[in-house]
């Protein structure tokens, strides 16, 4: 297939972002938190887990931990009673004690803002980061999780596999302005049509300025002949 020049890529991302955004301009983080700490820990329970989960066990969590310090001094053992319904369990109970106590130890117990400073607590990679400094107001950002991952693929606006290269890709495609809803945008249109195993291409209101439309990944994997 003939490389697309990059105006007419920058100018059919702008044309898919616009389409989705018109058909779903509610398109929003679908945690639910109140203060930039239980941002953090829900965007860390969220790894390899729904929202929709996240949001079952983080009402009690947020109640009885409300700061840094509940989570410093607490067990591993006392915050999975919280969370033993998420994915991964074990291992977010350890980065939440271990959040606490940095975030006591370096930050005076508050969230920071900047990206570099969000992605060197315990359990909060690049794309966690991303998605907190962003919406705490500190950076523009393009965080690509599974879902941006897959339709960046299928859209044909990135072909790299590691998340911070198809994010550097995006940024390069969309105007600043456009990262923070295009972000939630592509999140939505992979949950509710272009699923990971299933993309319903029929109802797809990209779909002309897809090159996989009606293509299943499987069909694109399977060797000719
Ligand atoms: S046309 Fe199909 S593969 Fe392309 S974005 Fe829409 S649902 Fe996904």
């Amino acid at each position: 297939m003939a490389r697309e020049p990059l105006a007419e890529k920058q100018a059919r991302a702008r044309a898919i972002i616009d389409r989705l955004d018109a058909a779903m301009p509610e398109a929003e983080i679908e945690l639910d938190y109140e203060t930039p700490l239980e941002l953090v820990v829900a965007v860390l329970l969220s790894a390899q887990t729904t929202d929709k989960r996240v949001n079952l066990v983080t009402p009690a969590l947020f109640r009885d931990f409300r700061s840094a310090a509940d989570y410093a001094r607490a067990t591993p053992a006392e915050v999975e009673r919280y969370i033993k319904t998420v994915g991964l369990f074990r291992n977010k109970a350890r980065a939440l004690v271990k959040l606490g106590q940095v975030l006591l130890e370096r930050h005076g117990g508050e969230v920071p803002v900047s990206r570099a400073a969000l992605a060197e607590l315990p359990g909060v990679g690049n794309k966690t980061a991303g998605v907190v400094t962003m919406h705490l107001g500190g950076e523009p950002a393009f965080p690509v999780d599974t879902h941006i991952l897959r339709l960046s693929k299928r859209l044909g606006l990135s072909s790299r596999s590691d998340p911070d290269d198809v994010e550097v890709d995006l940024r390069r495609l969309l105007p600043e302005a456009r990262w923070f809803k295009g972000h939630q945008l592509l999140i939505w249109h992979g949950r509710r049509v272009c699923d990971a195993r299933a993309p319903e291409c029929h109802r797809c209101i990209v779909a002309e300025l897809c090159p996989r439309r009606g293509v299943s990944d499987r069909q694109v994997r399977r060797p000719a002949g």
